[in-house]
C-alpha cells in the first residue's frame, strides 16, 4: 500500500488551495534550480533510471522518449507539447492534476522542456475542461508573475508556457492529431514516420506526453529515481493514479502504488464491489479502449502494464471501469462501440466503414437479432480493422469487442436462442431497451 509520505499528489482532492504559495508549501517548485543545474543529460538519465512509463496509455518510458529529441537544434526550435485532452471513455485523474495542483504539472513543463532543449511548451487541454482550463491559466500565470517561467526567469533558461484549448474531439487526444489540431488544422492522424521528435509542431522536433507523465517529473528528480523505481514491480514502477468508476460502493480517484492487486484496490479505496465480489462480472481496466477481463481473472490480477498485458487486455489509463452482474454487457460493449464510430476521424476505409458495421451488428447482437455465424465474422472484421489503420483509434475500436467475444460468446448466443425461440418476450424485449 502506497504510504502517504510517498505521494506526489497531495492536493489531489482539492482539500488545500492550488495556488502557487500553497503549491510551494507542498513542494513543487522546490530545488528547481538546483536540478536544471544538473544539466540536460543528468535529468533525461535521471527519468530513464525511474523506470517511469508515460502515463497516457501506450507506458513508453518517459525518459527514452525525452533522448529521441535532437541533442543539438538544426536551426529549428525544439517543442514540449503536454496532451491534456483527456478524453478517453472512464479516464478522470489529469482533471484533478489541472484543478488541484497545476503547479506540479507547470514546473513539470520547464524540467522536461529544458532537458529536451525546447523554450515553448503547450498543454493542449480537452474542450469540455473549462474549469480546468481556467485553473491551469490562472497557475501558469502566477508561475510568469513569480518568474519561474517566461523569457526573464529566475533559472536564466527563457520558457514560455501557453496553454490551448481544444474543442472536445476525442481523436485530438491521438499525439499526431494533436499537433494537427494545435496547427488550425482538421484534427486528423499523420501517418508516420516522421515522428515528431523529428518533425512534429510546426515540422520541428516535439515531444507529446501525457499530463500526469510531466507532471510527476519534479518530484522524481527531487527525491531521486531510485525512490520512484523502489515502488511497485518490477518494469511497473512508481505510483500512479486510478479512476475507479461503476459497480463500486465508492467510486474515486486514488494515487496507488504501481501493482497492487484488483482486490486490493477495490477493497482498499472502493468500499468493495456493489453487492460483493460474487457479483463482479468483469472489468475494463485502463479506459474503454482496452478489453474487458472477466471477473475471475482480474480478482487477484496486478494492476500494472505487464500483468494486464498477458490477461490480454492493458493498464491503458488506468481508468477502471467495473461491472457487476446487473450489466447487460452486450449492450455496453455496443455503447462503446458506437462511441468510436462517431469519433472516427474517417481518413482509413476500415476503421470508417469498420467501426459503423461493429457498432451495428453489435446493435443487433444486443438484442438477440443475429445469426450465431456472425459472431465469426465480427471478430474477423474486428481484425481487420487492428493493425490497418493510420492510428489507434482502429486498435481501440476493435479490442472491446474481440475482448467481449473472447470471455461472453456464450452471452450473445443466449440473446440469440432465446430471440430465436421467442422474438417478442419480455426478456427480448427488455435486452433491446
Ligand atoms: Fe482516423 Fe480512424 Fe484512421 Fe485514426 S484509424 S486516422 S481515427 S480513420
Amino acid at each position: 500500500m502506497l504510504q502517504d509520505k510517498d505521494r506526489i499528489f497531495t492536493n489531489l482532492y482539492g482539500f488545500h488551495s492550488p495556488d502557487l504559495q500553497a503549491a510551494k508549501m507542498r513542494g513543487a517548485w522546490d530545488g528547481t534550480k538546483f536540478l536544471l543545474e544538473q544539466g540536460r543529460d543528468w535529468i533525461v538519465n535521471e527519468m530513464k533510471a525511474s523506470g517511469l512509463r508515460g502515463r497516457g496509455g501506450a507506458g513508453f518510458p518517459t525518459g527514452l522518449k525525452w533522448s529521441f529529441m535532437p541533442k543539438q537544434s538544426d536551426g529549428r526550435p525544439h517543442y514540449l507539447v503536454v496532451n491534456a485532452d483527456e478524453s478517453e471513455p472512464g479516464t478522470c485523474k489529469d482533471r484533478e492534476i489541472m484543478r488541484n495542483d497545476p503547479h506540479l504539472l507547470v514546473e513539470g513543463c520547464l524540467i522536461a522542456s529544458f532537458a529536451m532543449g525546447a523554450h515553448a511548451a503547450y498543454i493542449y487541454i480537452r474542450g469540455e475542461y473549462v474549469a480546468e482550463r481556467h485553473a491551469l491559466q490562472r497557475a501558469v500565470d502566477e508561475a510568469y508573475e513569480a518568474k519561474l517561467i517566461g523569457k526573464d526567469n529566475i533559472y536564466g533558461y527563457p520558457f514560455d508556457l501557453y496553454v490551448h484549448h481544444g474543442a472536445g474531439a476525442y481523436i485530438c487526444g491521438e499525439e499526431t492529431a494533436l499537433i494537427e489540431s494545435m496547427e488550425g488544422k482538421k484534427g486528423m492522424p499523420r501517418l508516420k514516420p516522421p515522428f515528431p521528435a523529428n518533425m512534429g509542431l510546426y515540422g520541428c522536433p516535439t515531444t507529446v506526453n501525457n499530463v500526469e507523465s510531466i507532471a510527476v517529473a519534479g518530484t522524481i528528480l527531487r527525491r531521486g529515481a531510485s525512490w520512484f523505481s523502489g515502488i511497485g514491480r518490477p518494469n511497473n514502477v512508481g505510483t500512479k493514479l486510478f479512476c475507479v468508476s461503476g459497480h463500486v460502493n465508492k467510486p474515486c480517484n486514488v494515487e496507488e502504488a504501481m501493482g497492487l492487486t484488483f482486490r486490493e484496490l477495490i477493497d482498499r479505496h472502493c468500499g468493495g464491489i456493489r453487492g460483493g465480489w460474487d457479483n463482479l462480472l468483469g472489468v475494463i481496466p485502463g479506459g474503454s479502449s482496452v478489453p474487458i477481463v472477466p471477473a475471475d481473472q482480474i480478482a487477484d490480477a496486478y494492476m500494472d502494464f505487464d500483468t494486464l498485458r498477458n490477461l490480454k487486455s492493458g493498464l491503458g489509463t488506468a481508468a477502471v471501469i467495473v461491472m457487476d452482474k446487473s450489466t447487460d454487457i452486450v449492450r455496453a460493449i455496443a455503447r462503446l462501440a458506437y462511441f468510436y464510430k462517431h469519433e472516427s476521424c474517417g481518413q482509413c476505409t476500415p476503421c470508417r466503414e469498420g467501426t459503423g458495421w461493429m457498432w451495428r451488428v453489435l446493435t443487433r447482437m444486443a438484442e438477440g437479432r443475429a445469426q450465431k455465424r456472425e459472431i465469426d465474422m465480427l471478430l474477423e472484421v474486428s481484425t481487420q480493422i487492428e493493425g490497418h489503420t493510420i492510428c489507434a483509434l482502429g486498435d481501440a475500436a476493435a479490442w472491446p469487442v474481440q475482448g467481449l467475444i473472447r470471455h461472453f460468446r456464450h452471452e450473445i448466443e443466449k440473446r440469440i436462442d432465446d430471440y430465436a425461440a421467442n422474438p417478442h418476450s419480455e426478456s427480448v424485449m427488455i435486452a433491446a431497451e
